[in-house]
Order: C-alpha cells, then structure tokens, then sequence
C-alpha cells in the first residue's frame, strides 16, 4: 500500500538527500516544500519587496496571486527541477541571499496560506515523500509515516559548506553555521506553524550516520 511520508527538521540536516532516497527506493515522489518558499523568496527579491531585513506586506497578496510555482523533471538530471513562472529557478533558489531571506518570508501568513495548499494539491496521490518543516503537523497531519531529522548544528554547517563549495559559492564556515542557527531559531520562533515534532513522529538524529545508515533505518520503519 503506498502511503504519505512527512520528514520535517531542522534546516541542512539533509532531509532532501534521505527524502530523495527514498522515493527512489520505494517509487514515489518527491517534493521539497523547501523549494516553494525559496522561489516565493525569489520572487520577492525580485520585486524589490524585501528591504533591510523587512517584506513591504502591502504588495505580498497581489504578488502572490501572480506567482506559479511547479516542478518540472528532468530526465537527465533524473531529477525535480523547481520551476517560478516557467522559469526553471533550481540554482537561483540555492543562493546565500536566498537563504538569507527565506525564513522571513515563510513566517508570513499568506505564503504560508498559499503554498499549504499547493501542497496538498501536489500531494493528493497517496506514494508521496514531501520534506519541510510543518509538513506533519499542519499539511499532511495525517500522513502515514512521520519523521523528524536533527544532526549537530556544526555538523550541518560543515556538510552545507562542502556542498555549496563544490557548487563554487565563496563561503566561510562561520556565516553557513549562523545562517543555519538564524533559521533554526526563526523557524522555531514564528507565530505561524513553528517548526515542532509531531506528536506521532520518530525523531532520526543523523550526526554520526551515512545515508545507508539512514535507508537501513528506515527501511526498518516502513516493513513494520
Ligand atoms: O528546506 P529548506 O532549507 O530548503 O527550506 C528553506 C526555508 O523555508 C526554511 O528555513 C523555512 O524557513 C522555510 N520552510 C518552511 N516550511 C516548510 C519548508 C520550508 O517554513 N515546509
């Protein structure tokens, strides 16, 4: 039977990495919840709404309403490729000022509102592997297999780092590891859907484990 599997945490603890394996390994598919809230960060970059650390709120609705977001494949890639307004925006959404902004975007309400139900649009057939950080508790509370993913703050910053730097982004370690904890706090910190443990979650703390160790583990979970 093809279930829905919810995989929240905390940010670079490298949910999309095992949220990946998995749906290959089962043949369901992946969507990083991630990847909307950084094309919707994007677009505001974009038009000029954020300035200072602030969003101009008074244009957030009409902007919205004309944003479209979808993944399109890429069967060279072999992978989902995040797409704003037809564009494909899989590297732009990667950058550092995009990780910057993006947990300031996603505390606002309406993008919230907007993306939840583009989720659970996307998410309507059952054999579903969706990663964020309310993806248990707010957008598919119902799902069949939850799970919570934390790693060692530092430990997360030297992965991120080694995968921005093959990526060629100038980066030093100290401003990935704040950029990590700023978004840690704020995701937890926000007033809409802070970023908790579902009740009926099991929590996969990856410090000290490889991706196989993580498929073993869940492999475990899903026979039982
Ligand atoms: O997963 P990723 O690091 O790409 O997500 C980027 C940011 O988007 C997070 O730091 C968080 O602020 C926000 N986010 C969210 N809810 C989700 C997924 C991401 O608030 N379901």
């Amino acid at each position: 039977k093809k279930i829905v599997i919810a995989i929240d945490g905390f940010s670079s603890c490298g949910k999309s990495t095992f949220a990946k394996a998995i749906a290959k390994r089962l043949n369901y598919l992946y969507i990083d919840s991630g990847a909307m809230y950084r094309a919707v960060t994007l677009e505001f970059l974009r038009s000029g709404l954020i300035k200072d650390g602030k969003v101009d709120t008074s244009r957030v609705d009409e902007i919205l309403k004309n944003i479209n977001i979808s993944f399109s494949y890429d069967s060279d890639r072999k992978e989902y490729l995040t797409t704003l307004n037809g564009e494909v925006v899989e590297s732009e959404i990667r950058s550092p000022e995009v990780a910057n902004n993006v947990s300031l975007v996603a505390a606002i309400p309406e993008v919230r509102t907007r993306l939840v139900e583009l989720q659970r649009e996307l998410g309507k057939e059952k054999g579903i592997v969706m990663d964020g950080r309310d993806i248990g508790t707010v957008v598919f509370p119902n799902a069949e297999l939850k799970i919570f993913m934390t790693a060692d703050p530092l430990v997360r910053a030297q992965r991120r780092l080694k995968e921005l730097q093959a990526k060629g982004v100038d980066i030093s370690l100290d401003e990935v590891l704040s950029n990590i904890q700023e978004r840690d706090y704020l995701d937890q910190n926000r007033e809409v859907a802070p970023l908790r443990k579902a009740d009926d979650a099991v929590i996969l703390d990856n410090t000290n484990m490889t991706v196989d160790d993580q498929m073993n583990w869940v492999e475990n979970l899903v026979k039982s």
